[in-house]
């Protein structure tokens, strides 16, 4: 085992996605090999006691690591450009674990408010049961994170473009703020994905990843990963991902490694259909507002543009007519599925009042811009001609 697939330093991302991380054993595969095993065993008890003793470092449980799973944290790692990672079952575990691991009663954490809907639950009310002060900031508001870091912090945790408005912030401008208040920066950067946005380069401290969504991206697993310095991932990360057990199948971490090496292609493809969309729905008389982070007419275009390469895949967009048109434009469509997922090959739908951000309640849901006629889109690789054609049938069964 561990005969690197090459080395890796000059190559470019999209190379990296194929080959970074890859070790291959003596049977010389061309595929990632799959070690779908918990255990390991050692040739001896002396073998075992050296390494319980730390003084052999190699794989003991799958819980600690798993060669598969390593494949996978180092291929991630290569491709943000961070010293290490780590991964984790699902999205989810990767947030909680980021925010939890190093955290203690009468800490305090401040957090933009347009989260995704579990992490806007894990602030609001399960840090605060465990002594933990939250608070959350109007992510788009520098004032407002200057006012919330001005006292110290330990955390801060921020989503851009955020879900499902599209909310982008200014990432050099709160790690900055945040660094002075002593704070480290947590970036979930699923709608950015690790090829249309750094936040390492812009001054975040760790960042975050649903693999569920790009990464995996054809709809079939759950995952996680936290990317971050090699220091702050063994010896803050390491201890609670260790003893607290949300580790990722390694039959998962393999479908992800292949998922990996097809990213570019499907995000590429997604960002062009996408921008062709958000175009085609501006234009429509149905529509009220369309929001894309490639658009001129995004609330932060210029910001958008300096910190993303890319538009990225997803596109929101408000219906003149409130719920009931929304409804009927849903209903509408036959090629674009309705369901909360997204990231995916396959073009998604939702309507985030009455699915993923129902829970937040009316008042929230209108601080957050959230209206009722807004649909979430999410752009798979399908032709772009295939996919207006049904927005088009969408949009026709709203005036139906
Ligand atoms: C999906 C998602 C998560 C949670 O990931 P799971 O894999 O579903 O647990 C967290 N943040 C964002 C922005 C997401 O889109």
């Amino acid at each position: 085992m561990t005969e690197p697939f090459s080395s890796l330093a000059v190559l470019r991302p999209a190379t990296r996605l194929v080959h970074a991380g890859g070790s291959r054993t003596r049977f010389g595969e061309t595929a990632e090999a799959l070690f779908l095993t918990s255990g390991f065993v050692y040739e001896s008890a002396e073998e075992a006691e050296a390494t319980f003793r730390g003084e052999i470092s190699r794989y003991q449980y799958s819980r600690f690591g798993n060669p598969t799973v390593a494949m996978l944290e180092e291929r991630l790692a290569a491709i943000e450009g961070a010293e290490a990672c780590r991964v984790t079952a699902s999205g989810m575990a990767a947030v909680h674990a980021a925010l939890v691991c190093g955290l203690q009663a009468g800490d305090r954490v401040v957090a933009a408010r347009a989260l995704f809907g579990s992490c806007h639950w894990i602030i609001s009310a399960l840090l605060p049961r465990f002594g933990i002060a939250t608070e959350f900031v109007d992510g788009a508001d520098i004032a407002s994170w200057r006012a919330a870091l001005a006292h110290p912090a330990a955390l801060v945790l921020l989503e851009t473009p955020s879900n499902p408005m599209l909310e982008v912030i200014d990432l050099s401008a709160v790690a900055s703020l945040a660094h002075d208040a002593g704070a480290k920066v947590i970036v979930d950067n699923v709608f950015a994905t690790p090829l249309l946005q750094r936040p390492l380069e812009w001054g975040a401290d760790i960042v975050v990843y649903s693999c569920t969504k790009h990464i995996d991206g054809q709809g079939r697993v759950l995952g996680g990963a936290v990317l971050g310095a090699r220091k702050w991932v063994e010896e803050v990360l390491q201890p609670y991902l260790r003893n607290t057990g949300p580790a990722l199948s390694p039959f998962n971490a393999w479908l992800l490694l292949k998922g990996l090496e097809t990213l570019s292609l499907r995000v590429e493809a997604g960002c062009r259909n996408a921008a062709k969309l958000a175009d085609f729905l501006a234009e429509r008389p149905e529509i009220a507002q369309v929001w894309y982070p490639a658009r001129a007419d995004h609330p932060q275009a210029a910001l958008a543009r300096a910190q993303m390469s890319d538009g990225g895949t997803i596109v929101t967009f408000s219906l003149k007519g409130g719920k009931g048109a929304a409804f009927a434009f849903m209903n509408g469509l036959r090629l674009i599925r309705i369901s909360n997922n997204l990231g995916d090959a396959k073009s998604l739908v939702t309507h985030p009042a009455t699915t993923t951000h129902s829970r937040l309640g009316a008042e929230e849901r209108a601080r957050l811009g959230i209206g009722d006629g807004a649909v979430r889109l999410s752009v798979g690789i399908e032709d772009a001609a295939d996919l207006q054609d049904d927005l088009t049938r969408g949009l026709a069964a709203i005036a139906a």
